[in-house]
């Protein structure tokens, strides 16, 4: 599997706070790389940093052989790469329309068009709220147009920033289904999440963060082997990683 996203040794500071700590990874076409670790591991600063919103100290993101340095936030999706934030940020007054139309915006009007029913088919219930203010959907359905609204835009590279925080198990379930469609149209995909179970199940690969440092990685199958290790950082009992 050819490296579609390199990132190298990354750095990323808030003042004298050293969130990412030499961060090194690589996803490849059409791959789910987790990245898990405990409250305040550096998990969602690394996704920032990835996306454009946290400046980079040092260290680089390189997509399909782009260095991502120069290039401003609102530019990346050009280069392939949409993030789904945590929290949803769904535009609460616009319709579930408008606002995949928000996520389509560098599209002309066909591309558009076939963006939104292919959203549809993934998500039929979008399809049937397509006229519904999105402040007034529930969370699960916030969240399958966040992650409609990144998809529309024909990311080669989606970033997933805590995708279950806060949902009904049977909402974390449509959109886990919905990653694992993305993942076979050949979209590379990482998933930040504190809800380890569900990572391990649907990822290729994991990196566990501790400190802003990346303490183990390896196949997801692997974790059960290296349970020693993901008890340590994460807490997790045999039997849960066993099960996973
Ligand atoms: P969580 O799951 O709790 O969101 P996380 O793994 O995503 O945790 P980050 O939010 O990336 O972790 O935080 C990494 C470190 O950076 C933590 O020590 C946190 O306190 C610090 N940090 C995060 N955001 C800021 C900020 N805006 N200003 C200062 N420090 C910050």
């Amino acid at each position: 599997m050819s490296n579609l996203l390199e990132v190298k040794n990354l750095v990323c500071c808030y003042g004298d706070i050293v969130a990412v700590d030499d961060v090194s990874f690589t996803i490849g076409d059409g791959e789910i790389f987790g990245l898990i670790g405990a409250n305040g591991a550096g998990k969602t600063s690394t996704i920032l940093a990835l996306a454009g919103l946290l400046p980079i100290s040092s260290g680089s993101v390189i997509l399909n052989g782009t260095d991502l340095a120069s290039v401003p936030t609102h530019k990346r999706i050009d280069y392939g790469l949409a993030l789904v934030p945590e929290g949803r940020r769904v535009f609460a007054a616009l319709s579930v329309n408008e606002n995949l139309t928000v996520g389509g915006t560098r599209l002309d009007a066909h591309a558009l068009e076939q963006g939104r029913s292919r959203v549809f088919d993934i998500f039929p219930r979008l399809a049937e709220r397509r006229d519904q203010v999105a402040g007034s959907l529930s969370g699960g359905e916030q969240q399958m147009l966040a992650l409609g609204r990144a998809v529309i835009a024909q990311p080669k590279v989606l970033l997933v920033d805590e995708l279950s925080l806060g949902l009904m198990p049977i909402a974390i379930d449509h959109c886990y289904t919905a990653l694992q469609h993305l993942q076979k149209e050949g979209i590379a995909i990482l998933l930040v999440e504190q809800s380890t179970e569900r990572v391990l199940q649907a990822a290729d690969r994991i990196a566990v963060l501790d400190s802003g440092r990346i303490a183990w990685s390896g196949n997801s199958q692997q974790t059960g082997t290296d349970a020693s290790i993901l008890n340590a950082y994460l807490g997790l009992t045999d039997s849960e990683l066993t099960t996973s």
